[in-house]
């Protein structure tokens, strides 16, 4: 048996393992790369397979970075079946078809500017329709159950708590007369999250593959995360300024209403300046996901079910409103009443969480609060960081507002987390692949497992082969060369830097010596600069990859 680790290998994104067994070419998840225009261009690369060799693919979760390339695959020949549970399946399928959406949109923002350039048109990497190809590969299953998918291959998915639907996964592999067990972690939720199960315990494993996200951080205490939004959510809608919360459409979003559904139940001492404030949840794609956990209450919590038991429905209070159409979300920013605004997407490179960024950034009477992950590269971890120059639809944002970041909220366990879940194997696996994870995330916990558990860990590399080897029970790696993620990072923000000072001193220009300089004059210069993009995007792939990545 061989493993490839095609995706989220140094990286948190792009979530893709293959694995060869001596009768079944599997898959574990089919991830898109995300994270700036560099990263994203692995995206559109030929698989390192042939997608008409997979027989299966076993999908972890829906979250874009595990599932966003399915359309993809099959659009470039998969013919197998898609295992997953069936929460993952209904949320899939409303986040892949936003997914081609928002790929039709790119290319038609992207042809625009090419045509006027006198180039050809580019291809999306899929569109809406693909998305709706790909679900009929589907084949959604329950949790906690055995499934034999032929005489050498059985597998099972177990709850993750990581968002609804997400699981563990175990396989049996059966080679000749040997079984041998591969268990992949998927993303592992934290303990007593809201809505979701603790992740379950796994004892056993031959070969694990496990993330690494959050693997030398320690998250704040969870029980204060509300306690601090609610104090931010006073504190700035006094001033009369109003909370923008980039928040991922599917779980975050849900959790923080749920969050909020509580505080207002408990604490009605707040009532009288709570029901002041609206909470508007301004993404189409948060508002169908949330349809979604309504409809899937039998995978949540104890405490969730006792909420329903009581009549209560947990994902609604009086103040709460879904805005569907531009039109509602554009009024928003029209209306300066103090209001929450939670929207997506949650790293905010994409989707309406853009437009209330711009509105809100500048106005230092306003709060923009993360809760959850900003990967390098994107717009989401520039804020985070404390960039005080923003540039948002070549605008530049000069950034006023207070910055939060609530961690308490994450999706992920953190490095207790992970190294409790790892502590339950009753022995150490032959090999631990750490995937899933930023380099220091990556080293950070592998030190941690040797120290806490004396195990050891491999960190693996982009694009490796590993051969598992029954005898030596050391997996032996394959020969081929490897992406340099951190050198496509640092391109990235090279070229982010090189823009905005480019954008700069045109608009400084265009202000000093002629203020009637034509739109089209401009839109030229922003063409350029976008072919300069282009060029060092496509040498940024052969520098970051000597050999070549498919
Ligand atoms: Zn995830």
């Amino acid at each position: 048996m061989k493993i490839k680790f095609l995706g989220a290998s140094q990286t948190v994104t792009g979530s893709c393992h293959l694995i060869t067994t001596e009768n079944h070419k599997i898959l574990l998840d089919c991830g898109q790369f995300q994270g700036g225009k560099v990263i994203e261009e692995l995206n559109d690369l030929p698989f390192g397979f042939d997608p008409s060799e997979i027989d299966y693919l076993f999908l972890s979760h829906s979250h874009i970075d595990h599932s966003g390339r399915i359309p993809l695959l099959t659009k470039r020949g998969f013919k197998g079946k898609i295992f997953c549970t069936k929460a993952t399946h209904d949320l899939a399928n409303i986040m892949l078809r936003d997914s081609g959406y928002i790929h039709e949109k790119e290319a038609e923002w992207t042809n625009r500017k090419r045509l006027r350039a006198g180039k050809e048109s580019i291809e999306p990497l899929y569109t809406f329709e693909d998305a709706e190809k790909a679900m009929v590969y589907f084949e959604p299953v329950l949790y906690d159950q055995t499934i034999t998918i032929s005489d050498t291959l059985k597998v099972k998915f177990n709850d993750a708590g990581h968002i609804l639907g997400s699981s563990i996964i175990e396989l049996w592999i059966t080679e000749g007369t040997v079984t041998s067990k591969v268990v992949f972690s998927g993303d592992i939720g934290m303990k007593d999250k809201p809505i979701l199960r603790n992740p379950s315990i796994i004892k056993e494993a031959d070969y694990l593959i496990m993330e690494t996200t959050y693997g030398d951080r320690i998250h704040q205490e969870t029980g204060s995360r509300i306690d601090i939004l609610m104090d931010i959510i006073l504190k700035t809608t006094q001033r009369g300024g109003s909370v923008v919360i980039p928040s991922f459409a599917v779980g975050r979003t849900q959790e923080i209403i749920y969050e909020l559904n509580k505080f207002y139940e408990y604490n009605k001492e707040y009532q009288s300046v709570l029901d002041q404030i609206n909470v508007y949840i301004d993404s189409p794609l948060a508002t169908s996901a949330t349809d979604i956990f309504q409809r899937n209450a039998q995978v949540f919590d104890e405490e969730t079910k006792n909420y329903i038991l009581n009549g209560d429905n947990p994902l609604d209070f009086k103040n709460l409103h879904f805005t569907r159409s531009s039109q509602e979300s554009i009024a928003l920013n029209n209306d300066p009443t103090p209001k929450i605004i939670i929207s997506a997407s949650g790293m905010c490179d994409a989707g309406r969480i853009k437009h209330h960024l711009k509105h809100h950034l500048w106005m230092k009477e306003s709060s923009i609060v993360f809760v959850g992950y900003q990967a390098n590269g994107t717009l989401g971890r520039r804020i985070r960081d404390g960039n005080k120059d923003i540039k948002i639809f070549g605008e530049s944002i000069h950034v006023n507002a207070e910055i939060y970041n609530i961690e308490g909220f994450s999706g992920h366990a953190d490095q207790n987390g992970l190294l409790e879940w790892l502590g339950h194997f009753s022995k150490q696996p032959k090999a631990i692949f750490l995937v899933h994870g930023e380099e220091d995330s990556l080293e950070g916990f592998a030190e941690k497992a040797k120290e806490v558990l004396n195990y050891e860990c491999i960190i693996v590399e982009p694009d490796q082969e590993y051969e598992m080897n029954n005898e030596e029970n050391v997996p032996t790696k394959g020969k081929e060369e490897k992406v340099h993620f951190d050198e496509l990072n640092d391109l990235n923000d090279r070229i982010y830097t090189i823009r905005n000072e480019i954008e700069n001193i045109l608009y400084q220009t265009h202000l000093a010596v002629d203020g009637n300089t034509s739109k089209e004059q401009y839109n030229e210069v922003n063409n350029k600069i976008i072919e300069l993009e282009k060029d060092l995007i496509n040498l940024g792939i052969v520098v970051g990859n000597e050999k070549n990545i498919s």
